[in-house]
Formats: C-alpha cells, sequence, structure tokens
C-alpha cells in the first residue's frame, strides 16, 4: 500500500526532514479519501521556528524599506503566475470550486499589492518647534516576532492578510495553519523563498492546540492575530494577552441579510443564494438569515427556489460545479443535524439538501443546499453558526423589528440591506450594530485598503485586520523629542518642562 505524503513544517527557510511524532489525515473531501498526513508540531518545534525567527528578526528589522518592499513585489508576481496551481490545492483540500478558490487568491493578492506600499504606509509624523527649537516626531518600528493562527475556510487568503503587512513592517512570522487544508501554507512560504525572503522571516509550523498554546505562551512572539470560531477567538485573546501579547482575534458570524419591500427581488434572489450557498456556506461573510420585512417574503423565497433548484453540485475541480463539498464528515454532519433540529422546532424546509448525492463522489462531504421559511429567533438554526449551506428567512413586519432583531445578535460581522430607498439604506448603515455592512451588496468584504473586522462576538481586540489597522497592528510607535545643543539652553532648572 502507498504510504500518504506528509505535509511538514517549514522552519528557516526549508521544508522539516525529519519524521513527525505526531500527524493527522489531510482529506480530499470531494472523494472522501486521506490523501495526505500532515505533520502535528510539539512544542519543541514551535521553539524552534520561534527561535529562527526571532534570529531574523534581528537583522530583518534593519532591512530597508526599499528592499523589503522588492521581496513583496516579487512574491506578488509569483503568487499571480502560480495561481491556478494554488488554486487546485485550495479545491483539493478545502473542497471549494475552481472559481472560488481563483477569487480566494486574488483576494488574498489585493492584500500582497497594499503591503508593497509599506514605505507610504509606515510613514511617522513630524512637527517643528513644538517649544522653541525642539522637534518631535514619530516613528512605527516592528514588533519582532508574530504569530497567525488561521481557519479552515481561506487558507490562502487568511493567512495573506496577516504576514505580507507583518512582513513588510518588517517583523517576522510564525503561521500556524488549519490543519484541515495546510499544503497551501507551504506552497507560499516557498514562493515567499523564491522572491528572496531571508530564512527564518516566515515559518510555518503545522498542528492543533498544542502548537498554539506554546506559541501563545512563548516569550519571544510579541503579538498574535487569529481568525476562527468565537470560542477559539475568545481563548486566544484571554491566553495571549494574559501572556503580555498583543492581540487580534477574529470569531465567527451570522450574517443577516434585509429585504426591504421595495427591493429589487431578483437582484435579492440571486444575492441570498450566491451569498448563502457560495463555499457551501462555509465563509465568515456568508449570508445565514434572509431578514424580510413586510410581504418580501412571498415574493422572494419562489425566485431563490428556482435558482436553488438549479444549482450544481459536486467535485470542485469539475469546471461545471458551482458548490463543492463540505471541509469533513463530521462537518458535514454536524450541518446536516442543524437542517433536522430546524424541522423538529417548527421551521419551514422549502429546500432539502440532506439526500443529495453525487454521482462518482459518494464519499464525498457533500450537503446541497437548503432552505428553511419562518425560521424564530429561538430556534438553533437562528442561534447557532450552521457554517454550511443552510438559509433561513426570518419574517417580520417593519425595519425596526428587522434592525432590532440584528442588534440584539450576540455576532456582529457582517450585514446587507436590499432596498431602493437611499434613505433606508442611509438609515441602516448609521444605526447597524456590526463591523462591516452592504448596501445591494451581500458579502461586503472590504478591499485591501480598509480593514476587516466585525464588532462583538465577532472580534476581540482593538484592531481590525490588514488595511492601516494591520501596519498598526504590527507596528508600534516611538515619539522622539530633540533639540541640537546651543549655549542658551544651559541652566539646570528641577521645574517640569513646559512649552516655550
Ligand atoms: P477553529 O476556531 O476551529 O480553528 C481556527 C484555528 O484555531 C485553527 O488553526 C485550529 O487549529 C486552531 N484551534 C482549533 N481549536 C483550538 C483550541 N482548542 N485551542 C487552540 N487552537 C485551536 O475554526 P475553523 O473551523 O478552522 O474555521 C471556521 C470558523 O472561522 C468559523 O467560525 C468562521 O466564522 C470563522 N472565520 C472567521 C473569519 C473572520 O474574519 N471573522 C474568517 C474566516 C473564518
Amino acid at each position: 500500500m502507498a504510504t500518504a505524503k506528509t505535509i511538514n513544517h517549514w522552519i528557516d527557510g526549508k521544508a522539516l526532514e525529519r519524521a513527525a511524532e505526531r500527524s493527522t489525515d489531510v482529506f480530499n473531501p470531494a472523494t472522501g479519501d486521506v490523501q495526505a498526513k500532515v505533520a502535528m508540531a510539539t512544542p519543541a518545534q514551535v521553539d524552534e521556528a520561534v527561535e529562527s525567527a526571532w534570529k531574523a528578526s534581528l537583522s530583518w528589522r534593519h532591512v530597508s524599506l526599499a528592499k523589503r518592499t522588492k521581496v513583496l513585489f516579487a512574491f506578488r508576481q509569483l503568487v499571480d503566475k502560480h495561481q491556478h496551481e494554488i488554486a487546485k490545492l485550495l479545491t483539493l483540500e478545502h473542497g471549494k470550486v475552481t472559481a472560488d478558490a481563483l477569487g480566494e487568491v486574488n483576494r488574498g493578492l489585493e492584500v500582497i499589492e497594499f503591503a508593497c506600499g509599506i514605505a507610504d504606509l509606515s510613514k511617522g509624523e513630524y512637527s517643528e518647534n513644538v517649544s522653541t527649537e525642539v522637534d518631535s516626531y514619530s516613528i512605527r518600528q516592528p514588533l519582532g516576532v508574530v504569530a497567525g493562527i488561521t481557519p479552515f475556510n481561506f487558507p490562502a487568503m487568511v493567512p495573506m492578510w496577516m504576514y505580507p503587512i507583518a512582513i513588510a513592517c518588517g517583523n517576522t512570522f510564525v503561521l500556524k495553519p488549519s490543519e484541515r487544508d495546510p499544503s497551501v501554507a507551504n506552497f507560499c512560504a516557498e514562493l515567499m523563498n523564491d522572491a528572496g525572503l531571508p530564512p527564518g522571516v516566515l515559518n510555518v509550523v503545522h498542528g492543533d492546540k498544542v502548537a498554539v498554546d506554546r506559541l501563545l505562551e512563548h516569550p519571544k512572539v510579541s503579538a498574535i492575530s487569529f481568525v476562527g470560531s468565537t470560542p477559539i477567538a475568545q481563548y486566544i485573546y484571554e491566553t495571549g494577552t494574559k501572556h503580555g501579547k498583543r492581540v487580534q482575534a477574529l470569531g465567527g458570524a451570522k450574517n443577516h441579510m434585509i429585504v426591504l419591500p421595495d427591493a429589487d427581488m431578483e437582484l435579492a434572489a440571486d444575492a441570498a443564494v450566491s451569498a448563502g450557498y457560495g463555499s457551501a456556506g462555509e465563509r465568515c461573510m456568508a449570508i445565514s438569515v434572509v431578514v424580510c420585512v413586510g410581504n418580501a417574503a412571498d415574493q422572494l423565497i419562489p425566485l431563490m427556489q428556482e435558482r436553488i433548484a438549479k444549482l450544481k453540485v459536486g467535485d470542485g475541480l469539475d469546471g461545471s460545479s458551482e458548490m463543492g463539498p463540505l471541509i469533513n464528515k463530521a462537518h458535514r454532519d454536524k450541518v446536516a443535524g442543524y437542517v433536522d433540529a430546524g424541522v423538529a422546532e417548527g421551521a419551514k424546509l422549502v429546500a432539502d439538501g440532506r439526500l443529495l448525492k453525487v454521482s462518482g463522489r459518494e464519499n464525498g462531504f457533500f450537503l446541497g443546499p437548503c432552505l428553511f421559511d419562518n425560521v424564530t429567533p429561538e430556534m438553533s438554526i437562528y442561534k447557532d453558526e450552521i457554517f454550511g449551506p443552510v438559509l433561513g428567512v426570518t419574517r417580520v413586519g417593519t425595519y425596526d423589528q428587522a434592525i432590532q432583531m440584528i442588534n440584539s445578535n450576540p455576532y456582529a460581522n457582517g450585514v446587507a440591506i436590499f432596498t431602493n430607498d437611499g434613505g433606508a439604506a442611509r438609515k441602516f448603515q448609521h444605526e447597524v450594530e456590526v463591523g462591516m455592512v452592504g448596501i445591494n451588496v451581500p458579502i461586503p468584504v472590504p478591499m485591501a485598503y480598509y480593514s476587516f473586522g466585525g464588532w462583538k462576538a465577532s472580534l476581540f481586540g482593538d484592531h481590525h485586520i490588514y488595511g492601516r489597522d494591520g501596519v498598526h497592528f504590527y507596528t508600534r510607535t516611538k515619539a522622539v523629542t530633540s533639540r541640537w545643543p546651543d549655549p542658551k539652553h544651559r541652566g539646570v532648572n528641577l521645574g517640569f518642562p513646559t512649552n516655550k
């Protein structure tokens, strides 16, 4: 029997060749087969990666902005050139369809392009004559070694929200990607190598809680960026900050889409179906609740049903597939369990994907699109983040009831409103207590030059991720007050310095 290949840690500019002491299976979600094993780091291996990053940080922080930018430009070119290979790795391990995988790579590229502007982004400020012949200025300096811990659903893009900016700022990086789809992290680390990044500036350790806990307590790690589910985000934030680290921890979501009766219903139906079932609902910005105001549901649901009936679910490598499988069997069964619970709790199942079979892929982790009507806030399908192709419609009488429902929800990642009334949209953007808002746009993921982040249980910490918030998170400011010696400044004065 052929032995499955092992995906190993990437430390100090190369893949570790030692056999892994611990490992876990990596599946192809479309076939259900184990296609590889991934090494699971021990605390000693995490220490090795941090030590490599620490040594590299002593020189990388002194590398000129021009040289750092050159590496990032080269990396950008390589990711662009290899986007189809990256997309294929994504599809093989995550399951998402090729077009979606290419979209992920391209959203990651935007952040690399943003990081290429680091010379401008990291400029400090200067004030002349804050007091007579005294000048003040601020500079931004790197933190040292920073770590990123990332989820399974965007194995290329989410790490790219972090390491290009952190590295551009002069930090070195230890990435702990999801153990479920680990290959892309190594592939990109190798591209960074080819782009001229010195060994140790970007390391990848694979693993689980063991690796994460070591990063959280390691004295040479200065900051942690985390993206994943809310309970783990909260744990990361609390543990990391307890160990004196700067932490940004982005959590889960329950994204609502309000549809007002005046909306363009064809557009709203396209948007709800695309944003609910794209990537099999495994997106933190997926729409999972459609809040229909007045009679909107009666118009919208039939239009959604028409579209759902035409969706092609299959292996992501098949160019005709629009929706792929879920990440693994346990998750597929958990999501199907929510559909059972929704029926038991009294919601009306108007599209049932539970019995879907994909011909030739009978062992894949597929679940067809499911749509519920008459979902109410006490049901588990409303309360929990399902993270699968299950969309619920709730019916409310007024806009005020809709906004009250959204603002009472503990999650606050993304939200959307569909309406042709500019005044209603403006009122909504002002009143809604959610970090990212779409107006007739269902998945309002900000461009790289804005920052990404939710509110409430969707983000722990003070900084959103990437954009200017990213630069601020990965640097600390130093304020300098300077005066050049002049005889007229001589003389002892025990008073507190004041401006003159
Ligand atoms: P997860 O929280 O299970 O895992 C995220 C990371 O944490 C992984 O690297 C994993 O190995 C690690 N981890 C898991 N359990 C841990 C533990 N007990 N202790 C320490 N580390 C642990 O998330 P997931 O299932 O990989 O990803 C899906 C979740 O991520 C969803 O909740 C989704 O909403 C969220 N997500 C959020 C955003 C965002 O920007 N807010 C983006 C993408 C995904």
